[in-house]
């Protein structure tokens, strides 16, 4: 077994018996399931919503190279530079680079799921160059030092007593502040940063391609803050964030919010199409775009995996699942966990490594139900499985397992033999401890064929 999947086994048999984890997730899981009705209500469809969003990410992925070159040719006309990387390591280099350029000591970032896949903080943290993530959920997160621990909300797993406890031994804080407290202690220790940073790096949440120009929303303007105050804005996200136009917004930022947070809107909504223009008092002096790749055109060039391109990032499928609301989201030791880590990792990556998260699914079709953009998630779970064994990514054990087995249940005379308590020990010997992370086999008592003759009489 690879190391990610007995890694993955460990946490997770772990964490389901952690029925303090389970309560706090619960908790904010409730909350978010009571909130999501009232956005839905803004729609006068919410399905037909959905469906018109799929087909706009559809359109786009099947001419992605189209879209992002316009992005380029019309945010590069506003002064923008555009940076394309290939992969994690691609972008940190020209990252570095700019650092460099501006003998920068100190950025501020808001929160973004794609640096943690290129662990950005640990490599600034190699250079010294100080970071600080000045979203609250990140700051708590960095303060713990935990990645995030969902694509939302990254201090999901921590109770306002935990983040109280955490101040108070990282920031010497009282240790009972209430939420709003400890709020004030982050904003006041977070308000310096901005105008100390000579960077500010965000993500996007989608790219647009007939203005050039990149959308943020978030909750509490500190992506707003971390893009305007230092004088040079790096922005790094994914190629497959495009969508066609300006007015798809008005389509796809009430469906994030309402799928993300259960909001109408978010709180925030920030478009910027470059770098401060003439006449313009806000805004830094220098903007880039990094579009990250890292094994996106995998996925792309899948036909039928194609369509996980189309995620918003809304978590909602993860919020959704059985199996991520009992193992959590550092169980599955990937940037992006729940149903949608489970299907694109092993795509995006290597699938004899992250085969495993395939697996983690009891393909209720609940992911598949609540996506945004209705991507079939469970569907693609099983593809993965199918592709897993077509690439010849399954271990030796398990290929000797199913030929037994196979081999076995064809044939009428083996399966008339031995009695049911041999028949549960060899079935479970045989699949490799069956029973370690599930209910027990149970055979029959009778076989099928003396259960046939006593019914014939
Ligand atoms: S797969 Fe769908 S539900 Fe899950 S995060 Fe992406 S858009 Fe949201």
């Amino acid at each position: 077994m690879k190391e990610t999947a007995s890694s993955f086994l460990a946490k997770s048999t772990v964490k389901v018996a952690d029925l303090d984890h389970r309560e706090k997730v619960n908790f904010n899981i409730k909350r978010y399931n009571d909130t999501v009705p009232f956005g839905k209500e803004q729609f006068a469809d919410v399905n037909l919503a959905r469906e018109r969003a799929k087909n706009i990410k559809w359109r786009t992925l099947e001419s992605l190279d189209q879209y992002l070159e316009a992005f380029e040719v019309n945010f590069s006309a506003k002064g923008g530079k555009v940076i394309w990387a290939e992969t994690a390591e691609e972008a940190l280099k020209h990252i570095h680079r700019i650092c460099e350029e501006k003998n920068c000591k100190t950025v501020v970032k808001s929160k973004s799921m794609v640096t943690e896949e290129i662990h950005l903080n640990k490599f600034f943290e190699k250079h010294n160059i100080e970071s600080v993530e000045t979203d609250l959920g990140e700051y708590i997160q960095q303060l713990a030092g935990e990645p995030p621990y969902h694509i939302v909300t990254p201090a999901m797993h921590k109770s306002k007593e935990d983040v109280a406890q955490l101040f108070h031994e990282k920031l010497n804080t009282k240790a009972n502040l209430t939420p709003e407290q400890l709020t004030l202690v982050a904003r006041e220790k977070l308000r310096d940063k901005y105008v100390q940073a000579e960077i500010g790096i965000t993500g996007a949440n989608f790219i647009i391609a007939d203005t050039g120009s990149i959308a943020i929303t978030e909750n509490e303007g500190n992506a707003r803050l971390s893009a305007s105050f230092p004088k040079t804005h790096i922005a790094i996200t994914g190629i497959e964030k495009v969508i066609p136009s300006f007015t798809d917004l008005g389509l796809f930022w009430p469906l994030l919010a309402t799928y993300g947070t259960g909001q109408t809107i978010t709180v925030y909504n920030t478009v910027i199409s470059g770098p401060r223009q003439a006449g313009e008092t806000d805004g830094p002096d220098e903007m880039y775009v990094i579009l990250l790749d890292n094994g996106r055109t995998n996925i792309l060039e899948n036909e039928k995996q194609r369509e996980s391109l189309y995620c918003i990032r809304c978590g909602a499928c993860l919020n959704a699942c059985p199996v991520y609301k009992n193992i959590g989201g550092h169980a599955y030791s990937t940037t992006y966990s729940g149903p949608i880590g489970a299907v694109i990792t092993p795509n995006m990556h290597n699938i004899k490594e992250w085969k495993h998260l395939s697996y983690a699914s009891s393909l209720c079709g609940n992911c598949t139900e609540v996506c945004a953009v209705k991507i079939n998630l469970h569907e693609l779970l099983l593809e993965n499985r199918s592709e897993a064994v077509e690439k010849g990514a399954t271990g030796i054990q398990e290929k000797i397992a199913w030929k037994v087995w196979k081999k076995a249940s064809l044939n009428r005379k083996m399966m008339n033999k031995g009695n049911r308590s041999i028949k549960n020990w060899v079935a479970d010997k045989v699949i490799g401890g069956w029973s370690k992370h599930r209910a027990p086999l149970d055979f029959p008592k009778k076989t099928f064929n003396e259960m046939w003759l006593e019914k014939k009489g």
